[in-house]
C-alpha cells in the first residue's frame, strides 16, 4: 500500500556500435555517466537513473533490455544514441521488450564549439542522426514511447522527463493493483461497468470481489477501545457539527463511521488492496454508507469509485500515484449540477465520497440524512475545493477498446456560501467553456463520474496512453465540436483497423 519512490529505478542504455573503436566508447561512457549523475543530482527527478553501460551489438542490447523487463525495481528505460547504432540491431531487442520507454534526444554539450570543432567531435557527437535512425525503427515496429528532445540541462526537457517517470511508476503499480468490489456495480448503470477481463489484460489491475457479509464479520469484531482513538484523530482534524460533538445527538454515528473505518482498513490490508468501490444497494449488515471512511482511505493514497464503479476506482489509485509528493490533491469526483452564467460551471459534489486532499480547508464532520439506500445517517466530511487548474479523467469501455477522456477545468470559489448543503464540493468551469465541454464529453460516451486532479497535467496521460496503447480524447481551450466529432470518427476507424492488423 506505500507508495514509495525509493524502491524504483529507471535504466538509461546508451547505443552505439563496435565500429568507432574503444577510445570513442570509452568517451561515449563518460559523458553518459555524467549525464545520468547530474540528472540524478537535479533534484527535479522522482525516480533515480541507473546507467547501464554503451551497448555495442544485438546480443548486448537484447540482454541490458531483457534484464531491465526482468528487474522488478525497474519501470522503464530510457535509450539515448550517442553515435549511430545501426537500428536492425535493437530489433530482437525490442521485440519482446514489454516496460515503459523513454527516447531522449540529446547532445552532451550544448553548443557547436566553433573554433575547436573538428571530425573528431563530429564522429564523437552524433545523436542528431543516431537518434533519427533509432526513431525510425520505434516507428517502424509501431512502439508506443516518449521521445523528449532538447538539452538535458534544461529545466523543461527534466520535467518531461520526471513525468514520465511518474507515469512509469503509477503502470507499475497498477500492474500489481487490486481492486474490492463491495457489491456489485448499481443496478442497470452502463457506463460505470464493462469488460473486467480486458481491463486486467490492458491495465494490469485486478477486479476483485467481496462479499458485504466479510466486511460486517470484522466490523463486528471492532471494539470501542479501538473506536476511542480514531475518533479522538477526528477531533483533532476536523470542525464538529453540534450533534457530532461527543455530547451530540447524532456522536454514535460517528462512532460507527470509525467503526466502519477500522473495519475496511483491515480488509483491504488483509487482501492487499489498494482500491476499492461501495453500493448504497449492498450495504447489508452495515449500519450506514462508508461515506467518512471512503474519504479518508481516498486521502491515504487508496483508489475509490462509488455504486461500484471499478474503472475509477482503479483510475483514482493511478492518479494519486502518480501525483504522490505533489501538491493539490486527487479526488473522485461527479459532475452535479449546471452553473448556466458566462462560460458555464459545474457542481461537482457526490453522496459524501470526496477526498479531502483537494481543499485547504478544515473540513467539518457532520451527521446527516442520506436520502437513498435506507440507513441510518453517515458521518461525512464537508468542505469546498480550492482553488485552480486541474484534469477531470475517466475511462469507459466502447465494446472493442478502452477511451480514455479528459477534461481540463479551472475550480473557482462558489459565488456564496452553500449552508444547506451537507456534501463536499468542487466548483469548476470546464475549459474551453460549459457548452463544449459538455458536448464534447457526452459525444465520446463520458461518465459522471471522474477522477479529478490538481496536480497533474494532460501531459501525464498523453504518457499513460503511449504505455497502455489506448485512446485518448483531450478537451481542453482549443476544442471545437467540429474538429472533436472528426476526430471520433477518425478514432472509430484507427482503432477497428489496429485491431485488425494486431489479430
Ligand atoms: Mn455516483
Amino acid at each position: 500500500m506505500p507508495i514509495n519512490f525509493e524502491q524504483k529505478e529507471i535504466r538509461f542504455i546508451t547505443g552505439s556500435q563496435l565500429l568507432y573503436g574503444d577510445e570513442t566508447i570509452q568517451e561515449v561512457n563518460r559523458h553518459s555517466s555524467v549525464i545520468v549523475d547530474k540528472l540524478n543530482q537535479s533534484g527535479t527527478l522522482p525516480l533515480k537513473i541507473v546507467y547501464q553501460g554503451t551497448v555495442l551489438s544485438a546480443t548486448e542490447i537484447s540482454e541490458k533490455l531483457r534484464a531491465a523487463d526482468q528487474s522488478p525495481q525497474c519501470v522503464g528505460v530510457i535509450v539515448w544514441m550517442h553515435t549511430f547504432s545501426p537500428a536492425k540491431m535493437w530489433i530482437g531487442g525490442l521485440k519482446s521488450f514489454q516496460k515503459p520507454l523513454l527516447h531522449l534526444h540529446t547532445q552532451f554539450q550544448r553548443e557547436i564549439p566553433w573554433q575547436e570543432i573538428d571530425m573528431n567531435y563530429m564522429n564523437l557527437n552524433q545523436s542528431a542522426h543516431g537518434d533519427r535512425e533509432l526513431g525510425y525503427m520505434m516507428s517502424r515496429m509501431r512502439k508506443g514511447r516518449k521521445v523528449v528532445a532538447g538539452y538535458w540541462e534544461d529545466i523543461d526537457v527534466q520535467k518531461r522527463i520526471g513525468v514520465w517517470m511518474r507515469v512509469c511508476f503509477a503502470w507499475d503499480d497498477a500492474q500489481k493493483m487490486k481492486v474490492l468490489r463491495f457489491g456489485d456495480n448499481m443496478n442497470n448503470v452502463a457506463v460505470t461497468d464493462g469488460d473486467k477481463v480486458e481491463a486486467e489484460l490492458k491495465f494490469g489491475y485486478h477486479i476483485d470481489y467481496c462479499p458485504v457479509g466479510d466486511l460486517v464479520q470484522i466490523v463486528d469484531t471492532v471494539t470501542d477501545k479501538e473506536i476511542d482513538p480514531l475518533v479522538d484523530e477526528y477531533e483533532s482534524l476536523y470542525h464538529f457539527s453540534e450533534e457530532a460533538r461527543k455530547s451530540g445527538t447524532k456522536h454514535q454515528q460517528v462512532r460507527e463511521a470509525a467503526r466502519i473505518e477500522l473495519a475496511l482498513r483491515r480488509i483491504l490490508q488483509q487482501k492487499e488492496a489498494v482500491a476499492f468501490t461501495t453500493n448504497f444497494d449492498a450495504l447489508h449488515g452495515l449500519n450506514q454508507l462508508p461515506g467518512l471512511a471512503a474519504q479518508r482511505l481516498m486521502n491515504d493514497g487508496y483508489g475509490f469509485g462509488a455504486e461500484g464503479d471499478w474503472k475509477t476506482a482503479a483510475l483514482v489509485r493511478t492518479m494519486k500515484v502518480m501525483a504522490f509528493g505533489l501538491s493539490g490533491g486527487t479526488s473522485f469526483l461527479e459532475d452535479y449540477v449546471y452553473h448556466f452564467k458566462e462560460k458555464g460551471a459545474v457542481l461537482q459534489a457526490h453522496m459524501l465520497e470526496i477526498c479531502p486532499s483537494i481543499t485547504v480547508q478544515k473540513p467539518h464532520l457532520e451527521v446527516h440524512p442520506l436520502s437513498i439506500g435506507g440507513k441510518a445517517d453517515p458521518a461525512r466530511l464537508v468542505f469546498t475545493a480550492h482553488e485552480g487548474y486541474g484534469v477531470a479523467v475517466t475511462v469507459v469501455d466502447m465494446g472493442n477498446r478502452f477511451r480514455m477522456i479528459l477534461n481540463e477545468a479551472d475550480c473557482v470559489l462558489p459565488e456564496s456560501d452553500l449552508p444547506k448543503l451537507p456534501v463536499a464540493r468542487a466548483f469548476w468551469i470546464p475549459r474551453p467553456n460549459l457548452k463544449v465541454s459538455a458536448e464534447a464529453w457526452i459525444l465520446a460516451g463520458g461518465t459522471h463520474h471522474t477522477s479529478f486532479s490538481f496536480a497533474l497535467t494532460p501531459e501525464y496521460f498523453d504518457d499513460y496512453v503511449e504505455i497502455a496503447d489506448m485512446e485518448l480524447l483531450k478537451i481542453g481551450e482549443s476544442t471545437t465540436i467540429e474538429m472533436f466529432k472528426k476526430e471520433l470518427r477518425l478514432n472509430e476507424v484507427y482503432y477497428w483497423l489496429n485491431r485488425a492488423v494486431q489479430s
